[in-house]
């Protein structure tokens, strides 16, 4: 490799686009953290020597595997599942399943990428890793969900464990699937041990762990908001999507006193400019938790409410947008038009929600852009505590595991404030990329050539 890889971002990113053929998400996700690190990289000589960028870019390893599983008409069915072991050089393997039919080793690649600085960003002691499915679950029974959870553990066991690599849930993969997985688990392993994260209250799961990534990432805003001397309160919000993180995105919203006026799903979005609160929110939980449902049933019963079938909530003027959905579901022109209409703020639930060219838009505006590898990491953190309740045998109250989240969602923005922090502000994404990237530096350098 020649010097110049880690004095030029261009030269960096043709030799790993080389390396990494058809891994458009991945060369993504890698571009947005070298920007930000290339120049913390050219000033030290031996981070140079010791091909941290591009050791920092390979996975450890990654397991890709067959599936097998039986439809309930007997039909059989194989899918691909992955386990992309990323980096371990600050803790055991940590990060999700992803259970959905756009899942590739482009996405689990770039997930895992992002999971080692989020995870790093945290303060816990956790590697980066990521994994999942091309299995879609919508539309499947619940005994067909439990047999390919089965199935897949029966694989997977092998290379998981609490000192080894701890997965939890992500996209398509929430309580049912983790609870199915971790029964396989243990039946295989004749071990009860903090494997999986998110499991249920009765056996190991964490009080506020399925809340922990929506309401983190409110408190990460008005973080941002009171660095600058104002709230998150009074501000009208779009969220977009209706899962797990948007949901008690919504829920914090309304208890921090602001005004949150879409939520969307694969469908399209609602807007309800009355606002969403807490009795409508019950309607969307019971729709999306309990039934599996459409959001566009919101507007059936909410008259006020608007649907808007095959578009995203970009176009609504607002405050703060909180894409809370997938990667890439911001583009530069949705970027550009949020601008226009004036947004403050971005905060970003879901991973890599916002294309590079929207996020340049956004810092460019000098707006509070707090990107996902900071913003989201409020769910990891909380599965970093259910892993230290598992541990100490002991279950934690509400109270105390909320009060580590708001700390750890505090120390998170003061890091990026740290390492971003210009004439023009605060930089976030040069913040959490330096931030998230120095710790795992340091550990890979002290290891030597490993
Ligand atoms: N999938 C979540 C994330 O993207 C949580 C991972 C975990 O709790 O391990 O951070």
């Amino acid at each position: 490799m020649s010097k110049d890889t880690c004095k030029d971002v261009d030269a960096f990113m043709s030799g790993l686009i080389k390396r990494n053929p058809g891994e458009p998400e991945f060369h993504q996700a890698v571009k947005e953290v070298v920007e930000s690190v290339m120049p913390y990289v050219r000033d030290r000589e031996e981070y140079c020597r010791a091909q941290i960028l591009e050791r920092m870019t390979e996975p450890d390893r990654i397991v890709i595997f067959r599936v097998t599983w039986e439809t309930d008409d007997g039909e059989i069915r194989a899918n691909r599942a992955w386990r992309v072991q990323f980096n371990n050089a600050i803790g055991p393997y940590k990060g999700g399943l992803r259970f959905h039919p756009s899942v590739n080793q482009s996405v689990l690649k770039f997930l895992g990428f992002e999971q080692t600085f989020k995870n790093s960003l945290t303060g816990l002691p956790m590697g980066g890793g990521k994994g999942g499915s091309n299995f879609n679950p919508k539309g499947k029974s619940d005994r067909e969900v439990m047999r390919f959870c089965q199935s897949m553990m029966t694989e997977l066991h092998r290379h998981i464990g609490e000192h080894t690599d701890v997965p939890a849930g992500d996209i398509g993969v929430g309580p049912r699937e983790i609870s199915y997985l971790y029964g396989q688990y243990k039946r295989l392993e004749n071990r009860h041990t903090g494997v999986l994260t998110g499991k249920g209250l009765a056996f190991g799961g964490s009080e506020i762990r399925k809340e922990a990534t929506g309401y983190g990432c409110m408190y990460f805003c008005d973080n941002m908001f009171g660095n600058r001397g104002d709230l998150i309160e009074g501000k009208t919000v779009a969220v977009s999507g209706s899962g797990n993180v948007a949901i008690y995105a919504v829920e914090k919203g309304i208890e921090l006193g602001a005004k949150i006026v879409t939520m969307s799903d694969s469908g399209g979005f609602i807007h309800d400019p009355d606002g969403i609160d807490a009795e409508k929110l019950a309607f969307v939980k019971e729709l999306k938790e309990g039934k599996r449902e459409r959001i566009s049933k919101y507007v059936e019963r909410f008259k006020n409410a608007s649907y808007h079938e095959g578009e995203r909530p970009w176009s609504v003027p607002v405050d703060v947008a909180m894409p809370c959905a997938t990667q890439n579901e911001i583009s530069p022109e949705e970027a550009r038009e949020l601008l226009k209409n004036g947004v403050k703020a971005v905060c970003e639930g879901a991973n890599m929600p916002t294309e590079l060219e929207g996020a340049h838009a956004f810092v460019d505006a000098g707006i509070l852009y707090g990107p996902s590898k900071a913003a989201n990491a409020g769910g990891v953190a909380v599965s970093g505590f259910e892993q230290t309740q598992n541990a100490e045998r002991l279950s934690w109250s509400r109270e105390k595991v909320d009060e580590g989240l708001k700390d750890t969602m505090r120390n998170i923005h003061n890091k990026c404030v740290e390492f971003g922090e210009g004439k023009d502000g605060v930089n976030y994404v040069k913040g959490a990329n330096v931030g998230g990237f120095v710790k795992v530096a340091e550990a890979m350098l002290a290891y030597g050539a490993v």
